[in-house]
């Protein structure tokens, strides 16, 4: 394939997880009987500008659809890490009423919600139509589109130019990355600026966090990569910080290059030099990956299947996408893994895809008394094991798999 960036031809393989269902894609009762479509999932490494990518296998319109179910606002933990954003931002950026904030893949307005109780006009840009309904019923203006330059360029005619334009998770779901970017040029005002939110791929690689590859998942980004990239399309990145989120994300910060009343700060060059440290702009920094995937598996099978013939009574919880990437990687199915207890309501009584195991609601426990439960969202590890403190009383084990097994 060409590259997504450079549009030169890949040879190297980052990791290859066989084929795939879409991640997201929630079965019905009356689906399980189909045939079920499934696409390579396989991560590359452009050898020229060292964006890690996956072949685009399908259009964007396919996976971001109805059956896609993606709620922001479930998590208590990431709301709480919006609206600590909110607070900063609106502080650093001295956003007011006369102010716009945009965001990109607003999803249900979990963000935009804590601007608008700031009285800070914002708009939310959001393709998926369930989600982007939510939002709308919290009172926040909505475009349910794909954003690119087309659309920017409308918005922009019709005064929306953005004092803030943010965007979390959303620059690794988008296919063309050249029109997105020149799209915010369009729509970020000349004094605006930007702030968006990856999980970064060098703790990908360091913690071996490869259930995070999905097909939703274009693109993985260094930090070197992202400075690459916004530079290319005549922005400059001013700042960075590096969260927890997501196994380790970056936050960066993003102004106009011709802007020169920002000031860039030190934290740019540091991470940019650390990650040249660890060698981003070399090939072999990229190899061995895939060793990592397979013995992690391997260890995780090993302990799984030892304790289903003791008899122990096995089930997963938080039905994640990175969940159906190990699953499937695993190629575990109904029969080791009962069912996931997921506490989204629009997941219950369906099937993950693939593996076809059963989403069921925590009313389960009222019956069942499991005694391993895998946690799949371990990014939420914390959150879940006090959650789920009850299930001590039981003597249940809470198992996580990554960067190795932890059994607690
Ligand atoms: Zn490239």
């Amino acid at each position: 394939m060409r590259c997504r960036f450079c549009s030169k031809t890949i040879h190297t393989t980052l990791i290859d997880l066989g084929n795939t269902a879409v991640s997201n894609a929630f079965l019905k009762d009356d689906h399980l009987n189909h045939a079920e479509v499934t696409y390579p999932l396989k991560v590359l490494v452009c050898d020229n500008c060292f964006l890690v990518q996956v072949d685009e296998f399908q259009k964007s319109e396919e996976i971001f659809t109805e059956e896609y179910v993606y709620f922001s606002s479930v998590s208590a933990g990431w709301l709480k890490h919006s609206k600590a954003y909110v607070e900063k931002v609106t502080e650093r950026f001295k956003l007011n009423k006369n102010s716009l904030v945009t965001e990109i893949a607003s999803n249900d307005g979990y963000l935009l919600q804590y601007f608008k109780e700031k009285n800070i006009p914002c708009l939310g840009i959001e393709p998926t139509y369930s989600t982007a309904q939510l939002s709308i019923a919290k009172g926040i203006e909505n475009v349910i589109e794909f954003f690119g330059e087309d659309l920017a360029t409308r918005l922009s005619k019709e005064g929306k130019q953005s004092d803030l334009i943010l965007g979390n998770n959303v620059l690794a779901h988008v296919p063309g990355l050249n029109d997105f970017v020149r799209g915010l040029k369009i729509l970020l005002k000349p004094s605006g600026v930007m702030t968006f939110e990856f999980p970064h791929l060098i703790k990908l690689i360091e913690k071996k966090e490869f259930d995070t590859i999905y097909h939703e998942h274009f693109s993985y980004f260094s930090f070197y990569f992202i400075c690459k990239l916004f530079r290319f399309h005549g922005f400059e990145i001013f700042d960075v910080e590096q969260l927890e989120t997501h196994g380790g994300s970056l936050r960066v910060f993003i102004k106009h290059k011709e802007n020169e009343n920002i000031k860039i700060e030190n934290a740019v060059d540091a991470l940019l030099n650390e990650e040249l440290k660890f060698g981003v702009n070399k090939i072999e920094f990229y190899k061995g990956f895939q060793e990592k995937a397979i013995d992690i598996k391997n260890k995780f099978l090993l302990y799984i299947i030892g304790e289903k013939q003791k008899g122990k009574k096995i089930i997963g919880f938080g039905a994640a996408a990175k969940g159906n990437t190990f699953l499937n990687y695993c190629g575990l199915k109904s029969d080791t893994i009962e069912c996931i207890v997921d506490d989204t309501p629009i997941k219950q009584g369906k099937y993950l895809p693939q593996s076809h195991i059963p989403v069921v609601s925590r009313d389960y426990f009222n019956t069942n008394k499991p005694d391993i439960i895998v946690i799949l969202p371990w990014n939420f590890k914390a959150e879940i094991i006090e959650k789920l403190s009850f299930t001590k009383e039981w003597g249940a084990k809470l198992v996580t798999y990554i960067p190795e097994l932890e059994v607690n």
